[in-house]
């Protein structure tokens, strides 16, 4: 199976390249990346059988070609932070929307949180996850495992059986793990079995109805906020923790200017912790929940301008790892409520590029940064060797975009199943046409 891409720009910040060339793959892999591909009339690849070479039966099939010209080629994106909702909760999302909605929007790789119905707490849910997956047969989904069985916090998840079963990860994401101790534990389990350790940083007692940040618009509004603090206090715990452990933390959808401080210094220490941000904490404040709007009702809540500003600094001098998106699906019955009994979070694989293409254009981060930090860094952070890079020998995963298109966002026609998104109507650039997943075109 051969398949040529031509004529794009190719952006492999892994190799540092940044240029046009072509790009073939053969079975899944990248099999040559070169300025020129010709395989018309090549001598190692005639256009015609040759007459009289043997009977070994009938001439290869032609190679696929896409045409990339003025388009970016990039290793295809990997999201480390969605919620796919299957097992339980299929009427806001299942494996097949769900992979749908990240083909469409770039996505080959996505890591899918536990708090599914039942939890993925143990490993007949994680083979049923890797299996679904596969037979819908669009993006890799690699499963996350819970911490805590049921997330309950009590007691640890079976966790090395669910390693068995293909998780690269635990976290009692949509919850905190409050219990020091069982977090202690399951950082040391976790090592044990090479896992990283994504924290949902929020101190629950402290944070209370959470889904808006404390301050003025909280105020004005009359609901109770969640203060910066409900964050730090976690992070600054599981960099501890990780320290005790020397386990590798990773600190999901990061908000906050202290956390990020907390995560800065940690790492100067030389602590295994990497950190996420999402495009929405990048691109909106706490002003957007203004008119009680429930599509901006999310876990850690939007912040601060001041916050916003300090994590586009992180972004520019390298200290976020990775842009993920949090994709939280949920009915509109499940939004269209009193503000502080609305779901939290939104959809947000379909927007992720050409709302971080905003970044670009704003001078925040260059274009290869941004493909690094939805690609080559998750690669390196989830440990997918051969992934996140366009190498000679990696598997042939690839996002082709236009990062210049104009167009709006149309909820209306995400794959998702749900339309929960405050960025409805936004006027964006950039469109994806090709996602390829092992050399084949999994969106077009
Ligand atoms: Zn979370």
């Amino acid at each position: 199976m051969k398949l040529l891409i031509k004529n794009g720009r190719v952006i492999d910040p892994a190799q540092n390249r940044d240029g046009i060339f072509d790009i073939l793959c053969v079975d899944g892999k990248v099999h040559r990346v070169e300025k020129k591909i010709s395989l018309l009339g090549s001598d190692e690849n005639p256009a015609q059988p040759v007459r009289g070479a043997g009977v070994r039966g009938a001439p290869e099939a032609p190679p696929t070609i896409i045409d990339a010209k003025g388009l970016v080629v990039a290793p295809g994106f990997i999201d480390l932070h969605t919620h796919l909702r299957e097992p339980g909760y299929e009427y806001k999302e299942d494996l097949k929307s769900g992979t749908e909605a990240a083909a469409a929007g770039g996505f080959t790789t996505v890591l899918c949180m536990a708090n599914t119905q039942p939890v993925n707490d143990n490993a007949v849910i994680t083979e049923f996850i890797v299996r679904k997956a596969r037979e819908v047969g669009l993006v890799r989904v690699v499963p996350v495992g819970a911490i805590s069985k049921g997330l309950e916090g009590k007691s640890l998840a079976e966790i090395g059986q669910m390693a068995d079963a293909g998780i690269i990860g635990v976290s009692d994401d949509g919850r905190c793990v409050m219990d020091s101790a069982l977090m202690r534990k399951a950082m040391q389990y976790a090592r044990g079995f090479n896992l990283l350790v994504i924290s949902h940083a929020e101190d629950e007692d402290l944070s209370g109805p959470g889904s808006i940040n404390e301050g003025l618009v909280a105020t004005e509004l009359g609901l109770p906020g969640s203060p910066n603090a409900a964050e730090e206090i976690i992070v600054a715990r599981d960099i501890a923790l990780a320290e005790l452990t020397r386990a590798r933390l990773h600190v999901a959808h990061l908000s906050t200017r202290g956390s990020l401080d907390l995560v800065r210094a940690a790492k100067k220490r030389g602590v295994a912790v990497t950190c996420e941000v999402t495009p929405h904490h990048l691109m909106l404040t706490d002003e957007a929940v203004r008119g009680y709007r429930t599509e901006a009702s999310m876990r850690p809540p939007l912040r601060s301008a001041e916050d916003v500003a300090a994590l586009r600094k992180g972004l520019k001098e390298g200290v976020i790892d990775a842009i993920a998106t949090d994709h939280a699906p949920h009915a509109s019955f499940e939004k269209e409520v009193e503000f502080v009994k609305a779901a939290h979070g939104l959809v947000g694989l379909e927007t992720a590029l050409p709302l971080c293409l905003k970044l670009v254009e704003e001078k925040v981060i260059r274009l290869p940064d941004l493909v690094s930090l939805l690609s080559t860094r998750p690669a390196k952070i989830a440990g997918f060797k051969g992934r996140g890079t366009l190498k000679v020998g990696s598997e042939a995963d690839v996002t082709i975009f236009d990062p210049e298109e104009k167009r709006k966002i149309d909820a209306s026609r995400f794959r998702s199943k749900s339309r929960n998104t405050p960025f409805d109507g936004w006027s964006v650039k950039g469109r994806v046409h090709y996602t390829l997943v092992a050399g084949k075109v999994v969106y077009e």
